[in-house]
């Protein structure tokens, strides 16, 4: 007997009017199925039981109205071949223009005597008041008007050759073929408690609201329909997640750790500083984890100099006289380096022996150091991520410390458990990741978080400067640079126009060398460059040999060069909030007070002008994590390509992100209730699968 639900895996071409053109176009978009396109929220919602009569309008709002179709036409305009469509339309009361620019396609779809509905805000335009651009549907005066007009109407996306009122027809005809007892995907307990609409009420309610609902809330898509929706994907989101991180705890670890008296104390010889709260209390949570019999898989965030090097030495040294190896493994060479030499230093009175593995090294000196790590001689090993893919083995691995790369920390976890290692893990970011993705995102990582910097620092001076004010900038970067110090300059290179903007760079690197600051030494950097020149480049600057760095990337992250006190954005309305605040992360990291300056261009747009007034206002990465998520959204915030993102259907961690703090702790509730029904799992195990792009990670 069929299930219930198993209609909405009807495949689209069996509604009406779906044919092989449109199904594909549907697929196109994502939707195979009938529940793909039930699950698919409108754009928007169009109040169409009260339309304005047109003799009511006013200048600036924003209707929707419906009329005849009474005159229009093209209209050439001075610029050649830009044409305007316009009509007239009319109702009962009185008639309204509206135009659409550069689409003379629509003199074939609007014609007179055709009834339609605008929507749009009218404008003042030189022949008067208009919509522009506006929204339109056409009527067609037969018995599907009644889903088009005269009630709240969804508009959906466009998808290809599929129009908003094509589905909504589509979507119509979806719904009637819903069984009365539709499966419910949420646990009836939980439903209950939260007092949810069932889900064929939910369905409904989204794309045919009854008509008292209130357009505002459904804009916002706040109503009890939309919202049980949205929690439903997140509920099973975080069961998933849940489950998932419960699994990785059944699993042990095959080196044990143990804190006692003696280990304190080698602790402390090693510390040169007293730790800040913040530190004290993510070795804390590090400790804890390590003594558990399964695998730690912690995140460490802190701001760029909030010391999470030492934390992660900390919990070296734990492993080490644990009689555990460590891999430390870095980004870049040259930070493999900065790390190698640091905790060389801090490890320099201690029993323990410390390697470094680069490309950099000859092969014969790889081949012994990796003779060393496998006979278990060399306790902990500094590298790029080659460290762990590569060819090396380790006698007794326990614990890899990842810097600076949690994307990439997530994959390597898997791909060390396929070796069938399963070592604890210790993920460091200056990248702080807002509370909302963390619980998504990183669901299944803990995370400590350093949010104080040590004692002593002088926060970077950061203002923001219009382009034409550069002269007064070079002045203060001479007094910099003949007072012994060291500047960045940083140009964005935005990829359609690469090759402008990295011609942009190389001019103004030629331009400050030759003109500006002839008597300091300056040099370029940027990403078309080999490795190896890049390398030489940064060691220069390091051994401060280079006065000026011109540099497009951001590709050092990370680089430690305390002499460097003047960063110089160009360009900075170009930048991201987070980009942006790691650039600045670059200076500032020594005992000299650092500027950043962040040099604009006219046009600001609204976003750029406010990313450069939350530079202005705080140096804390944490709240500029949290303002970069509000100002971009999640999917721009790490790219969508990121590793372990959610794809979510109805749900927007940044609109729901309060549902899906309420979604994670029921599923923890549900899943800890001992009196829950254990075939909603079964089902749930059955179902889960590759739902939201998750598999392929941890
Ligand atoms: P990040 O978190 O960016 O990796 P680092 O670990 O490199 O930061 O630390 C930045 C600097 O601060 C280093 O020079 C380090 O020695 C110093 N530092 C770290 N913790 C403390 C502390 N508790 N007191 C004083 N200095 C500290
Ligand atoms: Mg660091």
């Amino acid at each position: 007997m069929a299930r219930p639900d198993e209609v909405l895996q009807t495949p689209l071409q069996f509604l009406r009017g779906v044919g092989p053109r449109k199904a594909a176009d549907f697929q196109r978009a994502g939707l195979q199925t009938l529940e793909d396109l039930l699950y698919r929220f409108p754009l928007r919602y169009e109040d169409r039981s009260r339309l304005q009569p047109i003799a009511s309008l006013r200048e600036g709002q924003t209707s929707s109205i419906s009329g005849e179709l009474v005159q229009s036409g093209l209209r050439a305009t001075r610029r050649p071949g830009f044409r305007i469509f316009e009509a007239l339309v009319r109702d009962s009361s009185g008639a309204v223009r509206a135009a659409w620019f550069n689409s003379s396609y629509l003199k074939d779809q609007l014609r007179p005597r055709q009834r339609l509905v605008l929507h749009g805000t009218l404008e003042r335009s030189p022949f008067g008041l208009q919509f522009t651009n506006p929204d339109f549907e056409l009527i067609d005066d037969d018995e599907t008007d009644a889903l088009h007009i005269g009630r709240i109407v969804p508009v959906y996306e466009r998808a290809r050759s599929i129009t908003p009122k094509m589905q909504r027809r589509l979507v119509h005809e979806a719904l009637l073929k819903l069984p009365e007892t539709l499966d419910e995907p949420l646990p009836e307990s939980v439903r209950t408690r939260l007092s949810l609409p069932d889900r064929l009420t939910a369905l409904r309610q989204v794309h045919f609201p009854d008509a008292e609902t209130p357009i505002d809330q459904l804009n916002a898509f706040k109503t009890p329909a939309q919202q049980r929706l949205v929690f439903e994907e997140f509920f099973r989101f975080q069961v998933g997640l849940l489950l998932r991180r419960r699994e990785s705890d059944a699993e042990r670890k095959v080196y044990q750790t143990k804190v006692d008296d003696r280990i304190r104390e080698s602790l402390r010889a090693v510390l040169p500083f007293h730790l800040t709260g913040g530190q004290r209390q993510a070795l804390k949570d590090i400790g804890d984890d390590m003594q558990r019999p399964h695998p730690m898989n912690r995140l460490l965030q802190g701001d760029v100099g909030a010391g999470k090097t030492i934390v992660a030495v900390l919990a070296a040294v734990l492993a080490m006289e644990n009689g555990q190896q460590v891999a430390f493994m870095a980004p870049t060479e040259i930070l493999a380096e900065q790390h190698f030499a640091t905790v060389s230093r801090l490890l320099g009175a201690t029993r323990f022996r410390v390697g470094l593995l680069t490309g950099h090294r000859g092969a014969s000196e790889r081949r012994s150091l990796a003779k060393a790590v496998a006979a278990g001689e060399l306790h902990l090993v500094v590298g790029t991520h080659a460290l762990v893919q590569r060819s090396v083995r380790f006698a007794t691995l326990g614990l890899v410390i990842i810097d600076e790369q949690h994307r990439f920390g997530v994959l390597q976890r898997a791909e060390l458990r396929e070796k069938g290692l399963l070592p604890d893990m210790l993920v460091m970011t200056a990248t702080p990741i807002p509370r909302t993705l963390a619980l998504t995102t990183y669901g299944d990582l803990d995370v400590s978080s350093i949010r104080e910097l040590p004692p002593g620092r002088t926060p970077v001076r950061t203002t923001a400067r219009p382009e034409n004010r550069r002269e007064e900038i070079y002045a203060f970067m001479r007094g910099e640079l003949s007072a012994g110090r060291q500047a960045y300059v940083v140009y964005p290179i935005i990829s359609e126009s690469e090759k402008t903007d990295l011609r942009a760079a190389t001019e103004m690197a030629d331009h400050l060398a030759q003109d500006v600051f002839p008597e300091f030494r300056v040099a370029l950097l940027h990403g078309k460059m080999k490795q190896d020149a890049k390398d030489r480049v940064m060691r220069a600057f390091a051994a401060g040999e280079l006065h000026i760095l011109v540099s497009t990337t951001v590709i050092e992250v990370g680089i430690d060069v305390a002499n460097a006190t003047v960063m110089i954005v160009e360009h900075a309305e170009r930048f991201g909030l987070s980009q942006l605040h790691q650039l600045r992360g670059r200076v500032g990291r020594g005992s000299h007070v650092s500027s950043c300056i962040l040099l604009y261009q006219y046009p600001l747009t609204d976003q750029a002008r406010e990313r450069l007034k939350v530079m202005g206002e705080t140096t804390d990465g944490f709240v500029i994590a949290e303002k970069d998520l509000e100002l971009r959204g999640p999917g721009d915030v790490f790219g969508t390509r990121q590793a372990g993102a959610p794809t979510l259907r109805v749900g927007d961690l940044l609109r729901d992100h309060q549902l899906m703090e309420t979604a994670r702790h029921e599923a923890s509730v549900w899943l800890d209730d001992q009196t829950r029904d254990p075939e909603w799992l079964d089902e749930f195990r059955r179902t889960w699968g590759s739902r939201y792009g998750l598999v392929a990670v941890g």
